[in-house]
């Protein structure tokens, strides 16, 4: 296979001529435990083909049957996105061949979504920007197709593929936004911004587990440019099934040097799907795209039309959990934190753990401070995330309790928790091998400081005629000469009070 080089423009000189309006396309598998419109089981990596039935393999004569449960989390989605819940709606036949779709259609929703014209709200680099949501609906998943027998895993070049339904009539929600003008430069973080949010709401409802790497969350990526100062939108591509946070930013940001590059030539964007490579960054051409029409939806007449009661909607409604922005503005005045402290724990993904650690006794500030500085380090030097440290909250809070009670320094703090993440055991166990506790004994301190006092006369002399800023140096001395158990303070008071003089 030949590759030709893709052009591309710069990234900022792309934005200083062109503007980007973004649209975001998200794919949420529920959680529940029976597929969409059969009672076979959802869970994720059972043998190929074991959860299947008449009915998810399109049998002839077999009929679905609504799940209940996945109407109601639609609907709790939709209620969490501040969309309006439809009374009256029907599902769709969208049809199109595709071999890990047993029936030959999708059925979907088109003209008819269960939730409509909602918003959500993100913080972006200290601003908040409202993403209009135009649709949540609902829909079966498709199979999964693997290429066998090629170099890139792709259906070009295979010597033949092989097809799992057990992902077949799974229950997907499709969350689409309305086309999202204005983010600028900001663009591949808003996208982001916007999926990381989606994620932590599909969380809090319960409905999702939202493993991105098992594809439960996925998301299709609209990207077009228009020139500035134009208000028309340019032809837009649809990069697919973008699957990592990181990749939702990365795509946004390729495709934008991309089509200027094209654009700056005269040249023009195709209306496409693309696909992303997560090793070079970047999106390849896929097929054209199909317009509306080409589905020739209807409405499904195997299924009744949902008619959910306004009533159970207000109920729905009144029962949601607290959402991740209400929480994180509640935990940021409970902890007194800054905007800016709150959105960089929050990009850290060190909310939840901060949150643990202060539940397990640290003060707010101490568990802050461990999370976003020591422990922030050491994950990114060993390039994991934070919550795939080997340490818990609780010995982060075991940890500044003995900090708070006089038992360890900061500098000794952070050897016991390079001993606990290097495997040594609790933060009291690792204290107890390595032999970290400060010197409290006051006899231990006293031989100490004599040696020290002993050693450096000329120090000794000066802070004896009044020259107190000398001790600074005995302090040194006392630190090095317990290897850095001593507490400073003390040994300080007790150099001054050695040697006659006060502060
Ligand atoms: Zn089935």
């Amino acid at each position: 296979m030949t590759t030709t080089r893709t052009p591309r423009m710069d990234y900022d000189e792309a934005l200083d001529r062109f503007e980007p309006v973004l649209g975001l396309e998200t794919h949420v598998e529920l959680g529940t435990a029976s597929k969409m419109f059969c009672g076979c089981p959802t869970a994720f990596g059972a043998p190929p083909n074991t959860q299947v039935c008449p009915t998810c393999l399109a049998f002839p004569g077999s009929l679905p049957v609504a799940n209940a449960k996945a109407i109601e989390s639609t609907i709790r989605i939709g209620l969490a996105l501040n969309c309006s819940i439809a009374e009256w709606c029907r599902f769709a036949r969208k049809n199109y061949f595709y071999p890990d779709m047993p029936k030959n259609y999708q059925i979907s929703q088109y003209d008819e979504p269960l939730c409509y014209d909602g918003h959500l709200d993100i913080e972006v680099d200290g601003k908040t920007v409202r993403i209009e949501i135009e649709r949540v609906h609902l829909e079966e998943d498709t199979g999964k197709s693997t290429h066998m027998g090629g170099a890139t895993g792709r259906i070009h070049g295979a010597d033949y593929s092989i097809v799992d339904y057990n992902r077949a009539g799974i229950p997907l929600v499709e969350i689409v936004t309305k086309p999202i003008p204005g983010t600028d430069r900001l663009a591949p973080e808003v996208a982001r911004a916007y999926v990381t949010e989606l994620r932590e709401i599909m969380r809090s409802l319960g409905v999702s587990d939202v493993r991105m790497e098992e594809g439960s969350l996925r998301c299709d990526v609209n990207v077009s440019l228009m020139p500035r100062g134009s208000s028309e939108w340019g032809t837009r591509t649809e990069t697919k099934n973008v699957n990592s946070l990181r990749s939702v930013e990365r795509a946004v940001r390729s495709e934008i040097e991309r089509q200027a590059a094209i654009l700056a030539e005269g040249g023009r964007i195709v209306q496409e799907t693309r696909h992303f490579h997560e090793d070079t960054g970047t999106t390849t051409s896929g097929r054209s795209k199909e317009e509306a029409q080409d589905y020739r939806y209807f409405p499904e007449p195997d299924l009744l039309p949902i008619a959910p009661d306004p009533a159970w909607v207000a109920e729905l409604k009144a029962t949601l959990p607290e959402l991740p922005s209400v929480r994180r503005k509640r935990l940021q005045a409970e902890w007194g934190l800054s905007d800016k402290d709150m959105e960089a724990m929050h990009n850290a993904d060190a909310i939840d753990l901060v949150e643990a650690t202060v539940a397990a006794g640290a003060p707010a500030a101490d568990a802050r401070k461990w999370w976003m500085g020591e422990l922030a380090r050491r994950a990114n030097e060993s390039g994991t995330a934070l919550a795939g440290l080997p340490i818990t909250p609780a010995q982060i809070a075991r940890v500044t309790e003995l900090v708070a009670s006089g038992e360890l320094n900061d500098k000794l703090a952070r050897e016991v928790l390079e001993g606990v993440l290097a495997g040594e055991g609790s933060p009291d166990e690792v204290v107890e091998k390595r032999g970290l506790k400060i010197v409290n004994d006051e006899g231990e301190l006293s031989a100490i400081v004599d040696q020290v006092i002993a050693d450096n006369a000329d120090a000794a002399d000066k802070v004896r005629s009044g020259k107190i800023a000398a001790a600074g140096a005995l302090v040194g001395g006392v630190m090095r000469a317990s290897r850095g158990k001593a507490d400073a303070a003390r040994a300080r008071a007790m150099i001054l009070e050695k040697l006659g003089a006060s502060e």
